[in-house]
């Protein structure tokens, strides 16, 4: 007789709907899981609704009695002696020798889903803590040839599975610095994928102070997701997002928005904010970027900057995790109230606790998703270009296929240490590659403590308003988040 009660209800994803998520092949599921320790299959954590555990294996929540509590606590503690009762492991799927869903079995390099292309690798700013050197990569300033992104494109689409959905992206440098070359490739791309039987869809991430009108009307006239980078109000915003001769880039952001206002609107229309360790609250910043109406606004931590003095470090990421815990519990209140609050990075990690998402790598680089430099070399991914431990073959030669599978038999989450006892591991996949090549990992507090928090919303949601999780369907929607190379964990 079970005892324990899954809260959700919704059984986790299996078999998963796409190797190109990162999650292993249906099959890959009967070894025995490495990871050490009952600490590293579970996680206890509270709500106002008593006590919960989260079950690594497939991201499942139960809710637990109390005498229950006291001995998944003894298990879980690495000092106690006592292990769990049979009913219990049982009802968690624990029993030793049963199968799980990931084993440490790196994925086989699925069909290519998505395809980035760095069609402009120059930018019109200059950004304190930008990553990719003014999009140069420490190179000259390129730009993408017609030629090379057609036939990203063409590659994209012969590497694609049969009858799939594929996502063509503009990255930079500033993509609308390169306008008309995004318009054509857009165009090819609309009219070649249907003749081969693929769905296309497109994201672009722009810095938006350049946009035209022909510009927002090709955005609204495709199924574009675009994200949009915006760190809060004018003085904070200009202070690090800089244009030169001192123009403010927040009032050109605000112009871009009144152009999709009179021309045409993206589908999905994203922004995401940058935070470094200088900026102090976050409520205010996020309150403010979504009343100018954007779907969804994110925010991400600076982990690896030229400039180590705006890079969060680990008594920094302490307050990081208090400001975004804030931004949660407005986010959790306002869903409670039935109102919407689209805090991009709670959202995200709320339905991919509820769809009980599970995956050995922090995102699709290097599976299903490759970044085209501009000169056609391919990359694991866009922040990645340039980076010869990450090259992956070209839009003419094709995808390396040996260098993606030693990438990700580098990289699943169970053949890593510390990732390998982590109970987080699945949600967080083990860290974005390049901010672990640059920095390490300095985050892991942070990053369990949000998603710690996570789950405790989860489950007071799912008592308040189950109709939230109605609407989520089992695949990420089109042109959101979960569409994007980004994880649930940051
Ligand atoms: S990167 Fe840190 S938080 Fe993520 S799985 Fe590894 S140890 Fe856990
Ligand atoms: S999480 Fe990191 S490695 Fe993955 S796609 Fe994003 S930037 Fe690239």
């Amino acid at each position: 007789m079970s005892v324990l009660l899954q809260i959700g209800r919704r059984p986790p994803q299996w078999p998963p709907a796409s190797a190109a998520d990162g999650h292993p092949e249906p099959g890959d599921q009967h070894a025995p899981n490495a990871a050490p320790g009952a600490a590293a299959e579970a996680h206890l954590f509270h709500s106002a609704h008593g006590a919960h555990l989260f079950v690594v294996d497939g991201s499942r929540v139960y809710d637990l009695p109390g005498e229950v509590e006291e001995q998944v606590r003894s298990w879980l503690d690495p000092g106690g002696v006592t292990g769990l009762a049979p009913g219990p492991l049982a009802d968690l799927g624990l029993v030793p020798g049963t199968s799980r869903r990931i084993d440490g079995r790196p994925l086989d390099p699925p069909p290519l889903s998505a395809l980035s292309l760095n069609v402009m690798q120059a930018c019109n700013m200059s950004c304190a803590y930008c990553y990719a050197d003014e999009g140069r990569f420490g190179g000259s300033a390129r730009v993408m040839h017609r030629e090379v992104a057609f036939a990203a494109v063409d590659r994209l689409l012969a590497e694609s599975r049969p009858g799939a959905d594929v996502v063509v992206g503009f990255m930079g440098g500033e993509p609308l610095l390169a306008a008309d070359l995004v318009g054509e490739v857009t165009a090819y791309a609309a009219r070649a994928a249907p003749a081969v039987g693929r769905r296309v869809r497109f994201s672009l991430t722009t810095n938006l102070t350049e946009l035209r009108p022909a510009d927002a009307r090709l955005l609204a006239d495709h199924p574009f997701a675009v994200s949009v980078s915006l760190d809060g109000d004018r003085e904070r915003n200009d202070a690090l997002r800089r244009l030169p001769g001192g123009a403010s880039s927040y009032d050109r952001v605000r112009a871009g928005l009144d152009v999709f206002a009179r021309h045409g609107r993206p589908r999905h229309l994203a922004a995401r904010v940058t935070v470094t360790p200088t900026g102090g609250r976050l409520l205010d910043v996020l309150d403010h970027v979504i009343g100018l109406g954007f779907d969804e606004v994110g925010f991400a931590a600076v982990v690896a900057s030229p400039d180590p003095t705006l890079e969060f470090t680990g008594s920094r990421f302490e307050t990081f995790l208090e400001y975004m815990v804030e931004c949660g519990e407005m986010a959790l209140r306002e869903l409670v109230a039935g109102r919407r609050y689209p805090f991009g990075n709670f959202e995200t990690a709320l339905a991919q606790i509820h769809r009980g998402s599970h995956r050995p790598y922090p995102c699709g680089a290097g599976a299903g998703y490759l970044s085209a430099a501009a000169n056609g070399d391919l990359f694991a991914c866009h922040r990645l270009v340039d980076d010869p431990d990450f090259a992956m073959g070209s839009v003419t030669a094709g995808p390396d296929h040996t260098a993606r599978a030693a990438h990700l038999a580098r990289g699943h989450v169970d053949r890593m240490s510390p990732c390998r006892s982590c109970w987080a591991r699945y949600l967080c996949g083990g860290g974005c590659y390049h901010e672990v090549a640059r920095r390490g990992r300095p985050g892991c507090d942070y990053i369990r403590g949000w998603l710690d928090f996570c789950l405790r919303a989860y489950v007071e949601l799912s008592a308040a308003r189950p109709d939230y999780f109605a609407g989520l369907s089992a695949t990420p929607a089109p042109g959101g988040s979960g569409s994007d190379p980004t994880t649930v964990a940051r």
